[in-house]
């Protein structure tokens, strides 16, 4: 396992500075990933909306906006789009948990 340093341990000016987002795949900080239920979701946009890093994807198709996936690249598994759906379409689960279902 790779040995990282705690915030404290790091030296000053280590922070990054606004703006770099984007070249920092921040997703690897989750514990806790999204789960959308494609079935479930109206649409509605809200958890586009809401999400504060911007990684609820939407495509336009036939002139309607429609959510689409969710970059994991960048999610930091808040659970805010869980909370704000109004149709219970997005389930947090454990990364772990996420994890092995992915690799079977
Ligand atoms: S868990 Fe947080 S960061 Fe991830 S998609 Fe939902 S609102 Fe965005
Ligand atoms: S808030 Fe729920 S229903 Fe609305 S777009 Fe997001 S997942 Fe779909």
């Amino acid at each position: 396992m790779e040995n990282k340093k705690k915030s404290k341990e790091l030296p000053i000016g280590s922070i990054l500075p606004g703006g770099t987002s984007t070249k920092n795949k921040t997703g690897s900080w989750k514990d806790k990933v999204p789960v959308w239920d494609e079935k479930k979701c109206i649409h509605c946009m809200i958890c586009y909306n809401k999400c504060p890093e911007n990684c609820i994807l939407a495509q336009v198709k036939a002139g309607k906006i429609k959510r689409t996936k969710t970059d994991l690249e960048y999610c930091k598994g808040c659970g805010i789009c869980a909370k704000v759906c109004p149709v219970g379409a997005i389930t947090m689960k454990d990364a772990s948990e996420v994890e092995k279902e992915n690799k079977k």
